[in-house]
């Protein structure tokens, strides 16, 4: 007898997405038809021209938008009958995010930037504490817990929002071009931390990034043209 592993749907799956901005003269699409399929624990870059819809494609996937047409599955589910409240938690929950602008709130301490997404959630203040300080300790920054997010440098200010991408123990991290605004030597201590956390943690990363170097680091490289997926770039 032949026993099968039980397939292990996939964390993301979308089928021909479309995004249209605007309307009449100034309708733009933003995406016309993209279908991908992304696995859990792999890291994924998304690559493509300023303006070819990478961020379109990230917020929709981050169920941070909505698409015009088309559908996202979270496990094999359809997003689409997820409430607003739903949505909140799932991506409370799930999802980290890294972006390029950092985000911070500039004159909150680096702790209190870190476990607002603890606090969003409703975890107690002491327990938030403890989670914060140990992401922080994880990204050897807790010896800057008490200072002002303003008060650090660029790479200081990524591993403050790394940490507090992972202050929820998420299983995918989001990252829109992390280390954009990093000289490339913070850059590449940036991208070691995110791989490092995929290897140990096993968490999904997916990356858009038009930086050739942090997308060769990746499983897979996913293409975006005007809106629609180039057929996968190999490795
Ligand atoms: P990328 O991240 O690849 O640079 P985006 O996904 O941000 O591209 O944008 C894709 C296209 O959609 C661009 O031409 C951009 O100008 C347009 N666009 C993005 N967001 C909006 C918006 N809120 N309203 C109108 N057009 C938008
Ligand atoms: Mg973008």
């Amino acid at each position: 007898m032949i026993t099968q592993a039980p397939a292990v749907p996939p964390a993301f799956e979308t089928r021909e997405l479309t995004k249209t901005y605007g309307r009449g003269s100034t309708r733009f699409d933003a995406l016309r038809g993209v279908s991908l399929s992304i696995d859990e624990g792999a890291s994924v870059a998304i690559t493509g021209k300023s303006g070819s819809g990478k961020s379109t494609l990230m917020h929709i996937l981050a169920l941070l938008d909505t698409p015009s047409s088309g559908e996202v599955l979270m496990k094999g589910s359809s997003v689409a009958n997820l409430g607003p409240t739903a949505i909140n938690k799932v991506r409370n929950a799930t999802f980290g995010f890294v972006f390029q602008q950092f985000f911070l709130i500039p004159n909150a301490s680096v702790l209190d930037n870190v476990t607002l997404p603890l606090k969003i959630a409703g975890v107690p203040a002491r327990e938030r504490r403890r989670r914060g300080v140990e992401a922080l300790d994880a990204l050897e920054m807790a010896d800057k817990a008490r200072n002002r997010a303003t008060d650090l440098s660029g790479g200081q200010k990524q591993r403050v929002v790394i940490a507090r991408a992972l202050v929820n123990d998420p299983s995918i991290i989001f990252a829109d071009e992390p280390t954009g605004n990093l000289d490339s030597a913070t850059g590449a201590i940036v991208e070691d931390i995110l791989f490092e956390l995929n290897a140990s943690r096993g968490i999904t990363l997916v990356i858009v990034t038009h930086e050739p170097e942090l997308a060769a680091r990746c499983d897979r490289r996913i293409q975006i043209h005007d809106g629609l997926l180039v057929e996968e770039v190999a490795a």
